[in-house]
């Protein structure tokens, strides 16, 4: 397994596969890596083949936090990701830093070395990738800068890995979404993959930020999933429900735990992220949930 962390570097090997004939499977993350990433990759090489490439990038991009989220916080350990891609067989680790994916262009502005993992914009980058629908609800809501982020970013790669297929998961509904459309719209050379959601034991979807739910907050966080299940309860017993009773019902619900605040739950349909106002079979259920200081989502369709 390669690891690489400069563009130059990754270009050339991904240019080198091309000419050879051989199908590149990609999966992006943030790293800190969990079965569900690792359930990615594996599908990302059943997508390349045999004789095919799996790139795995590593990177916390910091145009997708806000300022007051956790981006200096978010958790991190190069070491154990490599060592769980090795056992895969991965070809390679995409790790660059962030002087690589945003450089100072002109040492005119340059920032001070204890501000270059600020979140948001960088200094000196001016060109967005920016999708305007279906990022405009539910995390783009509450996230405002986010979307801009994870597209401008994906696109980067998408030139630096140059992949046959790229393997996304449903645990990020909108996100998928996003992509999808980004590379209808823009005509990006690859098929997009999304992957399900894996579980803990008890229900709740596995996430790098797991790892902040010290002490009760974990038990909490199966509010979450209890949310999915109590909505597919209420629809089986009624067939359709409207959906502010619904998500009256679930707010409560998730505020019934002492440090649980629900952000926003939303009932959409699952193509075009349009909220609809009756619930029923085959409706999309999305969930953001602040446990504690950790914000969780989920989603799932009813
Ligand atoms: P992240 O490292 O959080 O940016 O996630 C990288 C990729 O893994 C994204 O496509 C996520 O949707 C996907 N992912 C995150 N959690 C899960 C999960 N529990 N099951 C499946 N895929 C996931």
């Amino acid at each position: 397994m390669q690891i690489v962390s400069s563009i130059a570097a990754m270009q050339r090997a991904a240019k080198k596969w091309r000419r050879a004939g051989r199908r590149i499977g990609f999966v992006p993350t943030m790293g800190y890596l969990h079965d569900g990433h690792l359930s990615l990759v594996k599908r990302a090489r059943q997508a390349a083949g045999k004789n095919g490439r799996v790139v795995v990038s590593i990177y916390v991009n910091p145009m997708q936090f806000a300022p007051a989220e956790d981006l200096a916080q978010y958790p991190r350990d190069l070491k154990r990701d490599l060592k769980l891609l090795r056992a895969l067989g991965v070809d390679m680790v995409f790790t660059p830093g962030d002087a690589e994916m945003y450089p100072v262009l002109d040492g005119g502005d340059r920032p001070p070395p204890a501000k270059r993992r600020q979140a948001g914009a960088p200094q000196n980058f001016s060109t967005y990738v920016v999708e305007e629908k279906l990022s405009q609800g539910m995390e783009g809501a509450s996230r405002p800068v986010h979307f801009r982020g994870v597209a401008t970013i994906v696109a980067k790669l998408f030139n630096l890995v140059l992949p046959d297929v790229a393997v996304f998961g449903q645990k990020d509904f909108q996100q998928a979404a996003i992509i999808r459309r980004m590379v209808r719209d823009l005509n990006f050379p690859v098929e997009i993959v999304v992957a399900p959601t894996l579980r803990e034991a008890d229900g709740l979807a596995m996430s790098s930020r797991n790892k902040y739910l010290t002490g009760d907050l974990r038990r909490q966080a199966t509010v979450l999933w209890r949310a999915i299940q109590t909505a597919r309860a209420a629809l089986k017993k009624s067939g359709t429900v409207p959906a502010a009773k619904l998500k009256a019902e679930l707010k409560k619900l998730v505020e019934s735990e002492p440090d649980a605040r629900l952000d926003y739950v939303e009932f959409f349909e699952p193509d075009t992220l349009a909220p609809v106002a009756k619930v029923t079979r085959g409706t999309q259920l999305a969930l953001a949930v602040f446990v504690g200081r950790t914000r969780l989502i989920d989603n799932a369709p009813l």
